[in-house]
């Protein structure tokens, strides 16, 4: 079933919705210009990421690199210390790579094109239309989780919004329904009104301003659109780690290929680590003198307190452990520094949380 909009309806229903998005948008730091840059910055810190955590990196970010060349100068490692603690780090990295893709094809201007757009690392159909219509005006319409949660309550669509079906009917109507003079506008206002009014669980219909077009609102299915998404069951891991330390206060960071690497060390320095079953000491020791030739037998490993940490589907349990040696090994893809000196380091917050570990009671 798609929303029924006779032209005039259109027409008022698109006032309606900007009239309220002019009044009553937020103050948020990216609205404070349409740089094609800053709103690209944006729109991937945002991905996955909730607005309040993004705030204080994206300013932070912003006065490092302030636009695209100077990020496309940057060396890798400074990006990632600057994003290190947002997560998703090859956001940061497919960011660093398509800015130096703009300067070496576009001069350094953001391109205007979808085609082009799309064509850059890490840019999916939704940012490349967030960008070309908040910045550039570019008729595109948007689609994400939260304007298919408004469109599926606007024209009571039922089921998994994310079925692929379903999600090419959402994104049929959000073309029809996009102010196709004001597109950036339209997008921000749909993305607007789904994070403030039409929330996942409880959406504030006495206070919307378009409850008068919407479906779901007249046959009381607010609560049952949309249909909870089916979770993928958690799968829970446990990954020792070492801190080793010399007695000048030192420890070692590797580029391990060892434990969930990716997903958990986004591929950025980090204590050498390794998934655990039985007997987390014992084996996190077997990985110390495999990858560092230290000798496991003469280690002895003190546990610190576990810490839980979250990614997707994955429940992990990290489990620190500290030792003290007389000299740290020197190895290649390996960094020697003072514990305190880590944050000058691009690290991800389950190696903050391992190092937060030793300076718990
Ligand atoms: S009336 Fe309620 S359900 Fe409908 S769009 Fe507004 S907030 Fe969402």
């Amino acid at each position: 079933m798609g929303i029924q909009f006779k032209p005039r309806s259109l027409a008022s229903f698109q006032r309606r919705l900007l009239g309220w998005f002019r009044k009553h948008s937020r103050d948020l730091p990216w609205r404070a210009s349409r740089d094609p840059y800053r709103v690209w910055v944006a729109e991937i810190m945002l991905q996955q990421t909730r607005i309040a955590a993004v705030m204080p990196y994206y300013e932070r970010f912003l006065q490092h690199f302030p636009d695209v060349r100077s990020l496309a100068d940057a060396r890798e490692e400074k990006v990632l210390q600057l994003w290190s603690g947002l997560g998703y780090y090859s956001r940061a990295r497919n960011l660093h790579r398509a800015t130096k893709e703009v300067v070496a094809r576009h001069g350094g201007d953001f391109p205007g094109t979808l085609e082009e757009t799309l064509a850059l690392p890490g840019i999916g159909s939704y940012t490349a239309a967030a960008v070309l219509s908040i910045a550039k005006d570019v008729p595109l319409s948007v689609l994400d989780g939260n304007v298919a949660r408004v469109l599926a309550r606007l024209c009571a669509i039922r089921g998994d919004l994310r079925a692929p079906r379903r999600w090419r009917q959402l994104q049929k109507i959000a073309e029809k329904l996009l102010a196709q003079k004001a597109p950036g506008d339209w997008n921000q206002a749909l993305m607007e009104l789904g994070e403030t009014i039409c929330t996942p669980q409880t959406p504030r219909c006495e206070v919307c301003p378009v409850s008068r077009w919407c479906r779901a609102y007249s046959l009381g299915l607010t609560r049952e659109i949309p249909a909870p998404r089916k979770r993928r069951a958690p799968v829970k891991i446990r990954v020792a780690a070492a801190i080793l330390r010399d007695p000048q206060g030192r420890t070692i960071l590797v580029r391990d290929p060892g434990a969930h690497d990716d997903v958990l060390f986004s591929r950025m320095w980090q204590f050498p680590a390794v998934e655990v079953a039985r007997d987390p000491a014992a084996e996190l020791a077997a990985h110390l003198e495999k990858i560092l030739n230290i000798n496991a037998g003469g280690l002895e490993l003190k546990a610190l307190p576990a810490a839980r940490h979250g990614v997707t589907f994955r429940n992990i349990t990290l489990l620190p452990f500290v030792a003290q040696v007389s000299r740290l090994p020197r190895r290649p893809r390996t960094r020697v520094l003072s514990i305190r000196d880590l944050s000058d380091l691009p690290v991800s917050s389950a190696t903050k949380k391992i190092a937060a570990a030793l300076s718990q009671p």
